[in-house]
């Protein structure tokens, strides 16, 4: 059944290139050699290491604990041996202890026991235990968000995937759909609501199409406009209900939950088996056969890239995640983790990296503003060093890094790197 959806005026229209690899099936790669995986790859607290180097261990199997309420189990991917537990960089910039495995070839699993009753505390125990986080990119401990401290009555499915290039999701969507359909059955159950609405963008007529078939949930078939996706622009258009600055979507009777975590939800309740393993789309104009690949957590970029062919001569810029959140990558030596849905690999064309100039004062980046801030206030701000101003006069705490403003500026001006440098410093006065 499909629901009426409402609309935000502002966001921008982009090209959103998934031909490039939405006729891609998801292949499932074998087994790497080695992986590398860290034990920071969610929002809160790193994992703690409950392995060593010397031992041996099974894809499955825990290997750091969550070290608090927010915090997330990670486990092996592959079997084999443990050969060390350092520090790598990360992605998205710093770095943090990952654990290195060396496989053995057998990829022996150890999965966790059957569940029995499902009851909400057993299936939340379950997430926990499986280590899932959202995989939509925040990578918020899913238990945690299933454990609102307000009532919810409704549950949306985010399968909206507003991102350029990003096919990963909607591959799910229309391979996965009956897997998925339990999984989405599980989170409802967790979190006690029977309203379940499954919201995808009008650009993915066949994802709508399975899920409008199914018995109880609804189908929000939404405008094509980024950043649909964002949590608070995804209740707005499928409830109505707004959720004010500084304000949670459980504080409207909400919970959103990306299609990947219903996915690893179904995989870890029904089939005993912990986040191992995600879709990640490789695409961009300079990779030579874009592809959407089931790889084992952990598993080397290089690797991923190598199984799409490599890239073309003109690989320029390479990209964690999508083009207008993603973040810019400084090199290929780096290991898929639980919240890494693409890389992308563009030609200068596709990139079209240009100097900035100065501001002229447009307006342009605050008319399309979904979060209503002024974007090149928050700037001039924070060149001025003037945290405080950001904050109070254009509103920089409240930004999503959707990258609309500068996705729309003429001056090519460095308006996200600007916005997510104030946040910083405001979050480092508060601590
Ligand atoms: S200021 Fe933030 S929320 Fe507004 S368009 Fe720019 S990145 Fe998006
Ligand atoms: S779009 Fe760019 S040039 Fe125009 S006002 Fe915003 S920052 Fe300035």
């Amino acid at each position: 059944m499909k629901i009426k959806t409402k609309f935000f005026s502002r966001g921008v229209h982009i090209d959103d290139k998934k031909s490039l690899s939405s006729g891609s099936p998801i292949r499932e790669l074998s087994a790497p050699p080695a992986v590398e995986i860290a034990l920071s790859q969610h929002i809160g607290k790193a994992a703690v290491p409950v392995v060593a180097v010397g031992d041996v261990v099974d894809r499955g199997q825990l290997i750091a604990e969550a070290d608090g309420a927010v915090s997330a189990n990670v486990h092996a991917s592959i079997s084999g041996k443990v050969v060390a537990i350092e520090k790598r960089p990360l992605p998205r910039g710093g770095s943090c202890d990952c654990v290195v495995i060396e496989g053995d070839g057998s990829d022996r699993v150890r999965t966790l026991p059957p569940l029995g009753e499902l009851t909400r505390e057993s299936v939340i125990g379950r997430i926990r235990e499986a280590g899932i986080v959202g995989m939509g990119g925040a990578g918020f401990p899913t238990a945690v968000k299933l454990s609102p401290r307000t009532p919810v009555d409704t549950l949306i499915v985010n399968g909206a995937e507003c991102e350029p290039y990003l096919t990963c999701d909607y591959r799910l969507m229309i391979e996965k759909t009956d897997e998925l359909v339990r999984g989405i059955r599980l989170l409802a159950l967790a979190l006690g609501v029977e309203r379940i609405i499954v919201a995808i963008e009008k650009n993915k007529p066949d994802a709508i199409a399975k899920f409008d078939a199914v018995q109880g949930m609804a189908v929000a078939e939404l405008r094509k406009r980024y950043p649909m996706g964002s949590e608070k622009h995804l209740i707005y258009a499928c409830t109505g209900r707004k959720v004010a600055p500084g304000k949670l979507p459980a504080d409207v009777g909400v919970v959103v939950q990306n299609v990947a975590t219903a996915f690893a939800v179904y995989e870890a309740v029904e089939l005993g088996m912990p986040l191992t393993s995600r879709v990640v789309t490789v695409s961009g104009e300079a990779i030579q056969v874009p592809a959407n690949l089931r790889a084992r957590i952990g598993t080397s970029f290089r690797t991923l890239l190598d199984e799409c062919g490599g890239e073309s001569d003109d690989a320029s810029v390479y990209i964690d995640g999508g083009p207008m959140m993603g973040a810019t990558l400084l090199s290929t030596d780096y290991s898929t983790r639980k919240t890494d849905s693409g890389i992308l690999v563009l030609t200068p064309r596709q990139a079209s990296i240009s100097a900035p100039t100065a501001c002229i004062h447009c307006g342009r980046c605050a008319e399309v503003c979904p979060m209503h801030l002024l974007p090149m206030d928050i700037d001039f701000y924070t060149l001025a060093e003037d945290y405080a101003a950001a904050r109070d006069r254009g509103g920089a705490l409240n930004c999503i890094e959707c990258g609309s403003c500068a996705y729309v500026c003429p001056a090519n001006r460095a308006l996200v790197q600007s916005i997510q440098m104030c946040k910083k410093k405001l979050r480092e006065v508060k601590s």
